[in-house]
């Protein structure tokens, strides 16, 4: 088939024009009349990836991160965009549309949590029609209980937390956003959550977390977002039974001690 078919089956899970301005979704390598036989889903692609993808025999990678993001400013040998047009190979990146969507990375977090963390039916958008979720608790748990329950669920290595608390309060509303989602730690605020969970918090947002009396959970970004492989895989095998498709099988480079 035709690479322009497996855009369109990206674009029907989670359409391109509801992109946030500063993201790139969207092919990014390649023609949309370049033929495609076998893709692999990935987070991201690095040059590792693709070689995971050439030595798959994938001629497309279909990825949540953006291949292009900052300014490309040169093009070497070992740029993963370099790396995918010489072997032949096309690449559609699905960002922040996929965040967004109804069942998408931020609901599938839900979902994973929604067991051990006894959470109820309702579920509400953090940004409205945008990023994040908030959710209630059945039973209000400690900010260290849910870090723990997290840290088993999502299988982290290590995951950070903040008490914001007063008096040992509980958590009831929590907030959730996959990836790098600190900066909405106002907003969850205003939306009263007593804590946000996400990834990739950065050493002022403790602080602003703590001046705002609202706690703080970093599971990583990796580990809040790797389920997309999975999702996105099942779907495109769902809407494409005719195209091979094959998920990344490489871990994240990073390493804990
Ligand atoms: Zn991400």
């Amino acid at each position: 088939m035709k690479v322009q078919e497996v855009l369109a089956a990206v674009n029907a899970i989670a359409l391109f024009e509801t992109q946030e301005g500063w993201d790139n979704s969207g092919l990014l390598v390649g023609s949309v009349w370049q033929e495609v036989k076998h893709v692999m889903v990935a987070l991201d692609i690095s040059a590792k990836v693709v070689d995971h993808a050439v030595e798959k025999g994938c001629d497309m990678i279909v990825s949540h991160h953006p291949v292009i993001f900052d300014p490309l400013t040169k093009l070497t040998a070992e740029h993963p965009v370099y790396q995918l047009a010489s072997n032949n190979m096309t690449a559609i990146c699905c960002h922040t549309p996929l965040d967004m969507v109804e069942g998408g990375i931020n609901d599938l977090l839900v979902e994973t949590l929604r067991e051990k963390l006894g959470l109820t039916e309702e579920v509400f958008p953090l940004e409205e029609g945008g990023l994040g979720r908030i959710v209630t608790l059945a039973e209000p748990k400690s900010v260290e209980d849910i870090a723990k329950i997290a840290k088993e669920v999502l299988k982290c290595h290590t995951v950070r937390y903040l008490d914001a608390g007063v008096n040992g309060e509980k958590v009831k509303t929590l907030a959730i956003c996959g990836g790098s989602g600190s900066s909405l730690l106002e907003l969850a605020d205003e939306l009263h959550a007593d804590a946000l969970l996400t990834g990739d918090v950065k050493h002022d947002r403790w602080y602003a977390a703590q001046d705002n009396y609202i706690s703080l959970i970093d599971c990583g970004h990796y580990h809040t977002e790797i389920g997309m492989v999975a999702f996105l895989a099942k779907k495109l095998k769902e809407v494409l039974p005719d195209l091979e498709v094959t998920e990344c099988a490489l871990e994240e480079p990073v390493k804990y001690v």
